[in-house]
């Protein structure tokens, strides 16, 4: 597949919810499948072993990924060590995904580095600023050493604008600054907001 570079780099894609994060890793593993290119994606589950799953997009659009509930997971079904990627042949992939990569650990970013000094693309697909507009999780330094960064917006439900923030809702009102930035079971719902739009309830 052509590319700018030569050899592995980093690829990282942002933007608020609904911005089409998942539609442009989808767009560029896609083609790469279509280069048949040995490739890989991940994403996070909170608290179950590691499955088989898809990468989907709001636009309904699917790629197969593996779900794994951290970083050491996918680092060992990477190098080999695992059942789910056809690595028998202990053959690196030529490109490594990873969706909603603001809910990995820590060690994504030596991880991303090292696939990186051995050639693979690596492509990471994340929020960038959390419901309260700040800066989320792994994802800053992420973006500091990339060589390639989009930064895509969604359209404001208030007024149209490109949005750059989630807004948080809970029962229909804006969040509170202080509630955890992953929240489980609440009945919570997300929007695409522009910078005035916006809201936190104090
Ligand atoms: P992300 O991964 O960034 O959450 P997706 O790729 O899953 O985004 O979905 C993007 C799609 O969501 C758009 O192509 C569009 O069809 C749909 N969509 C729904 N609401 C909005 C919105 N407010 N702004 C832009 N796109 C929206």
């Amino acid at each position: 597949l052509k590319s700018p570079y030569h050899g592995g780099h980093l690829e990282v894609i942002v933007g608020p919810m609904f911005s089409g994060k998942s539609e442009e890793l989808i767009r560029r593993v896609g083609r790469a499948v279509i280069a048949r290119q040995h490739v890989a994606v991940f994403k996070p589950v909170i608290d179950d072993r590691y499955h088989a799953t898809h990468v989907s997009s709001h636009t309904g659009r699917i790629t197969p990924a593996v779900a794994v509930p951290n970083t050491l997971q996918a680092r060992q079904l990477i190098f080999g060590q695992g059942d789910l990627l056809d690595a028998g042949s202990h053959v690196l992939p030529d490109v490594v995904g990873f969706d909603e990569a603001q809910f990995f650990d820590g060690g994504l970013v030596p991880l991303a580095l090292e696939l990186a000094d051995l050639g693979v693309r690596v492509i990471l697909a994340g929020l960038d600023l959390d419901f309260r507009g700040e800066p989320f999780g792994v994802m800053p330094e992420l973006l500091s050493r990339a060589e390639s960064v989009e930064k895509l917006t969604a359209i404001c439900v208030i007024c149209g604008a490109p949005a750059t923030r989630t807004q948080r809702l809970i029962g229909g009102q804006p969040a509170r600054r202080s509630d955890p930035v992953v929240m489980v079971g609440a009945a919570e719902s997300y929007e695409a907001r522009c910078r005035v739009h916006h809201e936190l309830n104090g």
